[in-house]
């Protein structure tokens, strides 16, 4: 089958081969028909080694699809049923999970060092234990799940990550305040979803704050009150917040001076959400006076900072009523054969987001 391939970390283009072969099926697992996956900053970053990743490997893992076949032991699932794939799958029973943590659970993490996929004899991972740049995956089956038939695969796609992290910084983390004044730095479909969770939750002014003059443009479509460069940051503080600083800043970067900008832009007492997905060795710090003084609250921000399988219902939910849509977020469209357009578009800050229909 077809799968667009990384060799090592630090290439920028992928291999599309027509030669690969999802492997380690069995008990407990499912093989999906991979039909849309949607090119999420992650990928990038993976590919760049920003994010820990072994290679080779298949990046992807937005992905919406059908089971094609079911492994021993799966109760849930049966073959042609349309799934999305959750890449960070809540096993049900951990302290995490118990606690409603579902995002934070590592139970199915370790399929991350385990190969998905296998090419002329050789090993592959796919990426973040999924690799949905693939026309076929096996993943455990807690990683498929069910989505309605109106939902079509392209938004299902979107909603197993970008629309999940943003909407639910903003609903889960944040819990926006309805009134109250909220900036977003970096306003991809990460950022321009945050934008629109924080409308959904009633903010008074939204600000969204990026270099790309396309994404400014399409965040006030997507509700954004404003839309600002970088550069004119500071005065729609001053302007709108008549110098205190906004309730809530949300950083959809994943950088230490991004997060440095937000914490200065957020009000004494306000909520710095950190959505960004950094590296390891890019390290935050901040003084300890006004750690203390400023009670500003640093809230990281995972997938959406909660149970996710709520999540997604909240969002299919949401979607249907027509409160946020999603298919707008689909800026960009590709084949397979195409995906370093894709890549391109993400890079260049052209896309919200790109999909690539399998
Ligand atoms: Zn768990
Ligand atoms: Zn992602």
């Amino acid at each position: 089958m077809r799968a667009a391939l990384q060799s090592e970390i630090g290439q920028d283009k992928l291999e599309v081969v027509e030669d690969m072969e999802a492997v380690g099926f069995g008990p407990g697992k499912v093989r999906l028909r991979i039909k849309a996956t949607g090119l999420c900053h992650s990928d990038l970053s993976a590919m760049s080694g920003v994010l820990p990743q072994p290679a080779p490997f298949i990046p992807g893992h937005e992905g919406s699809g059908e089971i094609t076949d079911v492994g021993d032991g799966v109760t849930q699932l049966k073959i042609g049923d349309r799934v999305l794939v959750c890449w960070l799958p809540p096993c049900g029973h951990c302290p995490s999970c118990k606690r409603g943590q579902g995002h934070l659970c590592l139970e199915a993490f370790g399929n991350v060092a385990t190969p998905n996929f296998r090419r002329a004899g050789h090993e592959i991972f796919g990426f973040a234990g999924t690799g949905t740049f693939a026309e076929e995956v096996v993943v455990p089956a807690g990683c498929a799940i069910p989505i309605p038939d109106d939902l079509p695969h392209d938004i299902a796609a979107l909603i197993g990550c970008g629309v999940t992290t943003g909407l639910g910084a903003a609903i889960n983390t944040a819990k926006v305040e309805a009134g109250s004044s909220v900036a977003v730095i970096g306003c991809g479909g990460v950022g321009i979803s945050v934008i629109q969770g924080a409308k959904v939750q009633g903010a008074a002014q939204i600000v969204a704050v990026d270099p790309v003059a396309s994404r400014r443009e399409a965040a006030l479509r997507f509700g954004a009150t404003e839309a600002v460069a970088p550069d004119a940051f500071g005065d729609a503080k001053n302007r709108i917040t008549a110098g205190e600083g906004f309730d809530y800043v949300f950083e959809v970067v994943g950088k230490s001076a991004t997060t440095q900008t937000a914490y200065e832009m957020t009000r004494r007492g306000g909520s710095v959400v950190v959505v960004g997905a950094g590296a390891l060795d890019d390290t935050y710090s901040i003084n300890m006076f006004s750690l203390f003084f400023d009670e500003k609250k640093i809230l990281p921000s995972m997938y959406g900072g909660g149970d996710v399988l709520r999540s997604y219902d909240r969002t299919i939910a949401l979607w249907r009523a027509g409160r946020v849509d999603l298919a707008g977020l689909i800026t960009h469209r590709v084949r397979l054969g195409e995906i370093n357009d894709a890549l391109d578009q993400m890079r260049t800050g052209v896309a919200l987001r790109t999909c690539i229909e399998l």
